[in-house]
């Protein structure tokens, strides 16, 4: 499949993608994780990016389209790719669609997880990230804990609160997303591939999805 998760911070993109990639191979890509990764390695994309990242602030699209031109284009992709957190502004999805189309690709849809916006408030709180780079998984102190407090079940490292999730960050990133993200809502609509669905309960937006694609 080849699918962009649309949704504000704490929708459940990353979720959603790490069930659907287990369906079929394809990868997720998540621009959040590549910019974090670069950022703990101290890369020169790390450097650039990070103090964006802190205050909640987008990474500027030039940073973002270099990045995506060349993860679109290893070998990995060529069974499908869930885009997650990208595009994240009007000029990140014309430039998507350029790159696509010079690639020869094709789009299935752009799936919109809809969350009420307490939630949202009430999940990013409560969310916690595995501090290992090459892990990143996600846990909640409420819905979904590690088996062993602050200690990562897959790897072992320590499970963190992001830099990004003070409540001064979040509210930072809410605002952002409401300005520069959600008109890409009304464009993928007018391109005709947007699929909206209500996210409250990861399963039920896998199944949606593979309900989709099969019809
Ligand atoms: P979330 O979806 O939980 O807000 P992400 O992990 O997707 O978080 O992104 C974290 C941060 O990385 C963003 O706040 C932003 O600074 C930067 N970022 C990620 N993806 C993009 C993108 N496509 N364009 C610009 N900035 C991005
Ligand atoms: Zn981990």
């Amino acid at each position: 499949m080849k699918i962009i998760l649309l949704g504000a911070p704490g929708a459940g993109k990353g979720t959603v993608a790490k069930v659907l990639t287990e369906l079929d191979g394809s990868v997720q890509i998540s621009t959040g994780d590549i910019l974090r990764g670069a950022v703990q390695a101290g890369t020169e994309l790390g450097k650039k990016a990070d103090a964006f990242m802190k205050a909640g602030d987008l990474v500027p699209d030039e940073l973002i389209m270099d990045i995506m031109k060349s993860r679109l284009q290893e070998p990995d992709c060529k069974k499908g790719f869930l885009l997650d957190g990208f595009p994240r502004t009007i000029p990140q999805a014309e430039a998507l669609k350029t790159l696509l189309s010079d690639l020869g690709l094709t789009l299935d849809m752009a799936v919109s997880l809809e969350v009420p916006c307490e939630e949202i408030l009430n999940r990013l709180t409560t969310r916690r990230t595995c501090e290992n780079s090459a892990c990143q998984a996600i846990y909640n102190v409420r819905s979904s804990p590690t088996k062993i407090e602050g200690i990562c079940d897959k790897c072992g490292s320590k499970v963190v609160q992001r830099e990004d999730e003070t409540e001064e960050a979040i509210s930072r990133r809410l605002e952002t997303y409401n300005e520069k993200t959600a008109p890409l809502i009304g464009y993928y609509k007018e391109e005709g591939l947007l699929m909206p669905v209500e996210a409250t309960v990861t399963d039920e937006v896998v199944k949606a999805i593979q309900d989709r694609l099969k019809s």
